[in-house]
Parts: C-alpha cells; structure tokens; sequence
C-alpha cells in the first residue's frame, strides 16, 4: 500500500522534469485513443477516456521513465521514505484498527487461509491478518517499509513489484491492494497477475480514491484525491475498477465505500482544506477538550474497495 498519508507527507516527490518524453496513452481498460481533458483547472494532466470512462494522466512519460522519476529517486530515497513513513508509523493504531474493519467483512467472502497483500507498506494489513490466523506474505515497493515489516514484526515480506517478483500462481485464496493500482503504469496488466495469483474462487480486493463519488465532483480541483496524489497517473471508479477486474476473469461480489479511523487532529487538519472556516471553529474545541489523539471512524465516500471472486 501506498498510503495518502504516506505519499502526502513525503519530502517533495521529483516532479516529471521537462526533458523527458511525454506519449499519448490508450486507455488502458478499453484501447481506445480518444479521450478529452478532465477536470484540467486541477493541473495535474488529466483525461478521461470518451468511450468508457477511465480517467488517466496521458500524455506522461513511459513506464520507464515513471518509475525511474518516481520509483528510484521516490522510493528508494532513504531519507524522504523515514520521512513519511515515520507519520504513518505514528499513526499505528488507527490504520489498524481500519484494517480489522477491512478484514472484518471480507471474511464474510473467503475463509482464512493464504493471503498475499501487495503493496503492503509497513505490514500493519497482514499483522492484524495473521492474528487473526491468516498464511500471510507481502510485498512493496519501498526497501524502506520491507525492512521494518520484517524487522519489526517478522513478517514474510518482498522488496519489488508484482512485475519482477516471482509469486506461485494459483496459491493464493486472497490478494489485496490499498492504495496500489492508482499508481502503476499498467494496471491492467498488475490486475491480469495479480488474479493469477489466486486459485479459482479465491478473492482479490481493491481500494483506490473513487473519481466518481459525490466527494470527488462537488469539489472538483479540490477534491482530496487529487490534493493528495501527484504521482497517481490512474483515477478509477466503482465502474471502470469492475469491469477492469471482470476482463481479468472476475465476477464481482461487493462493492462498497470504506472510511477508516483518524485522529481529531487529521480530521481537522482535512477539513480546513474544504472549509478553514468550520475546522477552524472546531479546532479550538479540539483544544479546549484535548480531543487531538481521540479516533473517530471517518467515511468521506470517496474511497471505493471493489472485491471480486476468480471464475
Ligand atoms: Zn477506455
């Protein structure tokens, strides 16, 4: 997983520099050319595809040179990586508190057994899993939060990408994604090897920021997750995401908005980005009260876990 917050509090991730190539991108769920300009006042390059709806950054460079802008100098950047995963680590107990909650209701689909989380970050995902008995392996991009998910909590993690790590296939009975299939040149392709994973009838979840949600088009340029998201170069919804999973030989079997638990102090923080007028009201309350470390369980609607079963 590539968490907001992580991403978010990054040192100034590399921007894409001048001199590098920029190509016209097919859409990647349907291969169509044609697309126009989406929500362009939001600067982040943007198009939405005329014949199905995906919204993706093209021109941009080729996955190549993403990852050499973005996954060297991004991810491997000791430094900037202690830096922000040094906020999301502080943040331990909500984040898994939200995961129970994820797993809570996809034990209704699949029973307990192999579980592969891609993306795994930090691995707070597959700890809370394996408490609760879960087989669990995982993988991220970032050496950084491998190390430490293996160091700190003895868990069986990789370094790398679905692309170049050599996972069984037909192993898994569940695969995860949080916050991973917004950033990845093809996702497509991750979805294709990510379903391969799993045996028939084992269960592949995903969450990604829902372009579509109410959220997304009452603020439009504002919206949080495109604040927060420079490096996402695709924005699905409940839609583009379902019928990307149903070409890989996916049935759908839950669609649903999922929040999950923060701070006041996030909350407020949040807030004062749509509306400083109310945060800031709230905030002297937070600090009348001390409510800063206090959780509350947020749900914006604008984050969408699609679940789907392998045929
Ligand atoms: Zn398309």
């Amino acid at each position: 997983m590539l968490p907001e917050e992580v991403t978010n509090m990054k040192s100034n991730p590399p921007r894409v520099r001048e001199d590098v190539t920029r190509n016209h991108i097919p859409c990647n769920l349907c291969g169509s050319q044609e697309n126009h300009p989406y929500c362009p006042e939001n600067g982040l390059g943007l198009v939405e595809c005329d014949n199905c709806g995906l919204v993706f950054v093209s021109p941009r460079p080729d996955a190549h040179e993403l990852y050499a802008l973005y996954g060297e100098t991004y991810f491997h950047n000791d430094e900037s990586g202690v830096v922000g995963y040094t906020n999301y680590i502080k943040d331990e107990p909500n984040i898994r508190q939200t995961f129970n909650g994820r797993l809570n209701w996809l034990e209704r689909y699949i029973e307990r057994g192999k579980l592969l989380d891609v993306g795994c970050a930090v691995g707070f995902f597959i700890s809370e899993a394996q408490k609760r008995g879960w087989q669990v392996q995982g993988m991220d991009v970032s050496g950084f939060a491998v190390e430490y998910a293996s160091d700190k909590f003895g868990l069986d993690v990789r370094h790398g990408s679905l692309e170049t790590l050599d996972y069984p296939e037909g192993a898994y009975d569940l695969v995860t994604m949080w916050d991973v299939i917004e950033h990845v040149p093809d996702p497509r392709l991750y979805i294709q090897k990510a379903v391969s994973l799993l045996r028939t009838g084992g269960v592949i979840s995903l969450a990604t920021p829902d372009v579509d949600s109410l959220p997304a088009k009452l603020t439009g340029k504002r919206w949080v997750g495109f604040k927060l998201s420079e490096e996402h170069v695709y924005y699905f919804s409940a839609r583009t995401l379902s019928k990307m999973l149903e070409d890989s030989g996916c049935e759908i079997i839950n669609v649903r908005h999922v929040g999950k638990f923060v701070t006041m102090r996030l909350f407020l923080n949040r807030l004062g980005m749509y509306s400083p007028i109310i945060a800031g009201a709230l905030g002297l309350l937070e600090r009348a009260f001390k409510l800063s470390e206090k959780s509350l369980y947020i749900n914006p609607y604008d984050i969408v876990a699609v679940t789907a079963r392998k045929k």
